[in-house]
């Protein structure tokens, strides 16, 4: 298999240009899978207050590192910040406890999970996020489902840019305006639910054409059209092949008519569910 590539964040660290989604593996079996996902090459795991699944992350974590020898600064672990720590207070002791549960000295990216526009706490959220980076106990600070505007709010209040954005992304949902603000901002695009989860678009032709073209399968199509728009997708799996299959997307490259034809399935309302960030709110 190809190696991972990386991008340099506006921080100057890098991160591998895919990563394993992590919800809503738990217990021993999430565990298993996330064992399993290191075992497979991820070097980037997605996880977050709100997926309960902290300590397993870290547990894997940690005995993959005993087994493999690898080193810790080989894997970037990133969780995220949950709306009901949004005071600057909350916010600080949640980076503290997530690190603790991970049993982790240090995160390697922490974001806020959701803005929360209607509570309108996330400006303090992410001065906190900016203090825990100084102290060090994150190395890298970002946001999720942050819309333009958030954005321009928390750099003007704080005057830190962050250095990732994880949002809703896949072909239903191309997010082309956003990933253009990114762009102009010098902010890594992430994508969550980069399949498209329940809807995936495994069978409409733009993806299963250039699937038989490239002799990969439509989830690699996928996962490859959003490493060539500059997006680094977050696949999960529970599926030991499936995490080796979503992985192994850089052995090949689709056509800029292909990649056109992929982002051209993108809809108005392509969301997966209703999770506009101006109205949805996730404690
Ligand atoms: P995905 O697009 O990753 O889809 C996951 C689904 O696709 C699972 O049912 C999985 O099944 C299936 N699947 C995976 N690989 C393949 C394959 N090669 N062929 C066929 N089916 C496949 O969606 P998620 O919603 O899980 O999102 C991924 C990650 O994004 C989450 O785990 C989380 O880390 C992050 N996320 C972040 C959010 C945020 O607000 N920031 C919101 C939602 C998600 P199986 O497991 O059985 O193999």
């Amino acid at each position: 298999m190809t190696e991972t590539p990386t991008h340099t964040l506006n921080d100057g660290h890098s991160i591998p240009a895919i990563g394993f989604g992590t919800y809503p593996l738990k217990g021993h079996e999430g565990r298993d899978a996330v064992h399993s996902a290191l075992d497979n090459g991820y070097r980037l795991l997605d996880s977050a207050t709100n997926y309960e699944n902290e300590g397993v992350v870290g547990r894997a974590l940690r005995d993959f590192l005993t087994e493999s020898g690898v080193s810790r600064d080989a894997i970037t672990v990133q969780s995220k910040l949950a709306g009901r720590h949004h005071g600057y207070e909350s916010a600080l002791q949640a980076g503290y406890e997530s690190v603790t549960r991970l049993g982790l000295d240090r995160l390697d990216v922490l974001l806020i999970h959701w803005p929360n526009p209607i509570e309108d706490k996330y400006r303090e959220a992410w001065r906190a996020l900016v203090e825990l980076q100084q102290r060090g106990l994150v190395r890298s600070i970002g946001v999720s489902n942050f819309t333009a505007e958030h954005l321009a709010n928390i750099i003007e209040d704080s005057g830190v840019t962050p250095a990732i954005n994880q949002i809703e992304l896949h072909p239903y949902f191309n997010q082309a305006s956003m990933r253009a603000e990114h762009q102009r901002l010098g902010i890594l695009t992430e994508s969550w639910s980069p399949l498209g989860k329940r809807s995936a678009p495994f069978d409409e032709p733009p993806v299963a054409d250039a699937a038989a073209a490239h002799g990969v399968t439509p989830a690699q199509t996928i996962l490859r059209w959003q490493v060539q728009i500059g997006s680094t997708p977050l696949p999960k799996s529970s599926t030991p092949s499936r995490q080796a299959e979503n992985l192994d997307v850089f052995g090949f490259e689709l056509t800029d008519a292909e990649v056109a034809a992929i982002s051209s399935l993108t809809k108005a309302d392509g969301r997966l569910f209703n999770g506009d960030p101006d109205t949805h709110q996730e404690m």
